[in-house]
């Protein structure tokens, strides 16, 4: 059994956004409040993370996280990585170093944002992170693995993951076909979905549904949503009939 979570299905400045007074940041539906995009998946033995940006800390009080195995990154933009120094607490709490799973160019990325957290002498109660770079294939994280899908995001290198039946793609703007083909057969496929306008290192919701296609998943999920989707309860239903929008907190089962 693997349970896909949505901790997060904002875009980078998460809806609502300050000081907007649009219907979606006014609506009082919880499914149009979006947490920046982080997921976590588990299988009853292994426990990770996608992401982890500004709302990070919330996402684990949240969904009462008490342990994980391993954040991965798939890229170094701020609502993706910003959170990780509070993996402090799972340090504290767990007594272990929390595994950083990413590429080698995100690993600089976050070795030079946290500098305090690596290096000889590091001041004690900082970060306990263990940068491991991911390469072409495959990766074990505990009893999980996991494969990496290369994309792009604009000029920006991106990575996705897959785990059994699940694919979650986000900040893609393209993917090569040969990535495609590790996304055969999935169960749940996820992708970003920015808004219905097309933007110029986001997949827009015709090109989502366009790629959705392309993948043929039972069931796909769009997240890194912007407010100017629109309500979740107007565009939810115009969606094809294998296609939803995400929203925060949802929880997936697979068998
Ligand atoms: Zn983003
Ligand atoms: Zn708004
Ligand atoms: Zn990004």
């Amino acid at each position: 059994m693997l349970k896909l979570t949505f901790l997060g299905t904002g875009t980078s400045q998460g809806v609502p956004m300050i000081g907007c007074l649009c219907p979606v940041c006014q609506s009082s539906d919880s499914r149009d409040k979006r947490l920046r995009s982080s997921a976590m998946i588990e299988d009853g033995t292994t426990r990770i993370i996608i992401d982890s940006g500004p709302d990070f800390r919330y996402q684990m009080l949240r969904a009462e996280v008490r342990d994980i195995d391993a954040i991965l990154l798939t890229h170094q933009h701020t609502d993706h990585i910003i959170g990780l120094d509070d993996v402090r607490a799972f340090n504290y709490f767990c007594s272990k170093p929390i595994p950083i799973y990413t590429t080698e160019l995100v690993g600089s990325v976050v070795r030079k944002n946290f500098d305090y957290a690596f290096g000889q002498h590091r001041y004690p109660g900082v970060p306990d992170i263990n940068l491991c770079t991911i390469e072409e294939g495959p990766f074990r994280v505990g009893s999980m693995e996991i494969t990496p899908i290369f994309g792009r995001h604009y000029r920006l290198p991106v990575t996705g993951f897959r785990v059994g039946g699940i694919g979650y793609l986000t900040d893609f703007n393209h993917i090569d076909d040969s990535e495609l083909e590790k996304l055969r057969g999935l169960d749940i496929f996820v992708v970003n979905a920015l808004r219905h306008q097309p933007h110029i290192s986001h997949y827009s919701l015709p090109e989502a549904i366009e790629l959705a296609r392309k993948v043929g998943a039972k069931r796909t999920y769009f997240t890194h949503i912007s407010h100017q989707l629109g309500l979740h309860s107007h565009e939810e239903p115009l969606l094809p009939p294998t296609m939803h929008l995400a929203y925060d907190t949802l929880t997936i089962e697979i068998p």
